[in-house]
């Protein structure tokens, strides 16, 4: 017998568990959300029948995402909502326990799916790339990630969920701070050109997708916007605004916010309009079927 049997053996035993208990954790399905139940859960799934409008966020790290606005798109306005985590912060601390590295990466991941929730996500994504550790340099996060691969990645993703709609959490540049946040931001852009050429990383079964739009965040009050999502709006069907009910869920992102959730952005998230429609021509208002055009307000021309 070769001597590399029984370590395949020990592998097997360990690996398959493993692999199980990764599966079941992360597809857990815990009892859904009492505003996802009853005439709330009835109405907020025949809000999603009433438009195809449909969204994707894009961040870096979990617990980057603008949660309110989250809320707003999907349980507000009814359109389909996914969040593109580029990687699941495994570099940074743990405020609740001794985990790091991949196991603080894995927590984050649960509490992300769980925050997810309150955000009325419809679907979670993430790349292959990781959280190496703090950096506020772009060139030292595309060095060490590779600019082709995470694009790859992200291009994929976007053809697959096929989203109108893109919303960069950061812009490409310094002004984001770390540098997988300027990575974040830039890749983004490259994405939403990258996802429309057929020339560009071409997979089987997956055609080319257009988004029709690129937005971009972290837009302050005093500069330059374009839209404005009120994520301070009252529901009734919630019983609070979408930003509170979101700080509930960004409340579970607890190995970073220790349950505390006061960075919750302002009331107000503003965000500049990067890239028209790319049909010829189109250069009018957002199309009716495209419902974030209907309460996201648009800036009046001065
Ligand atoms: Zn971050």
């Amino acid at each position: 017998m070769s001597r590399a049997a029984p370590r395949s053996i020990l592998r097997s035993c360990v690996l398959v568990p493993a692999v199980l208990l990764l599966s079941l954790g992360l597809h857990a399905n815990p009892d859904p959300l009492p505003q996802d139940t009853g005439a709330v859960g009835t109405w907020q799934r025949l809000l999603k029948l009433q438009t195809t409008a449909s969204v994707m966020h894009t961040t870096a790290h979990p617990d980057d995402e603008h949660g309110g606005v989250l809320a707003q798109l999907s349980r507000g306005q009814g359109a389909r909502v996914s969040l593109l985590t580029l990687n699941r912060g495994e570099s940074g601390d743990n405020a609740i326990g001794s985990e790091l590295f991949d196991a603080v990466g894995l927590i984050r991941t649960e509490e992300l799916l769980m925050a997810g929730r309150y955000y009325g996500l419809d679907r979670q994504y993430f790349t292959t790339v990781i959280d190496y550790g703090f950096s506020k340099r772009l060139d030292e996060t595309l060095e060490k990630w590779g600019r082709e691969p995470v694009l790859r990645d992200v291009v994929r993703i976007i053809r697959r969920d096929r989203p109108f709609v893109l919303i960069a959490r950061f812009q490409g540049n310094e002004r984001d701070g770390h540098g997988n946040h300027q990575a974040a931001g830039l890749i983004t852009q490259d994405a939403f050109k990258a996802a429309a050429d057929p020339k560009m990383f071409p997979e089987a079964g997956v055609p080319p997708w257009q988004v029709l739009k690129l937005y971009m965040g972290g837009v302050r009050e005093d500069e330059d916007w374009t839209v404005k999502v009120d994520t301070g709006e009252y529901s009734s069907w919630l019983g609070e605004s979408y930003q509170t009910f979101a700080r509930t869920g960004l409340a579970f992102q607890r190995s970073q916010n220790g349950g505390r959730s006061a960075a919750v952005p302002g009331p107000a998230v503003r965000m500049r309009r990067m890239s028209a429609r790319i049909a010829a021509g189109d250069t009018g208002p957002p199309r009716k079927s495209c419902t974030t055009s209907r309460v996201v307000r648009s800036r009046p021309k001065r």
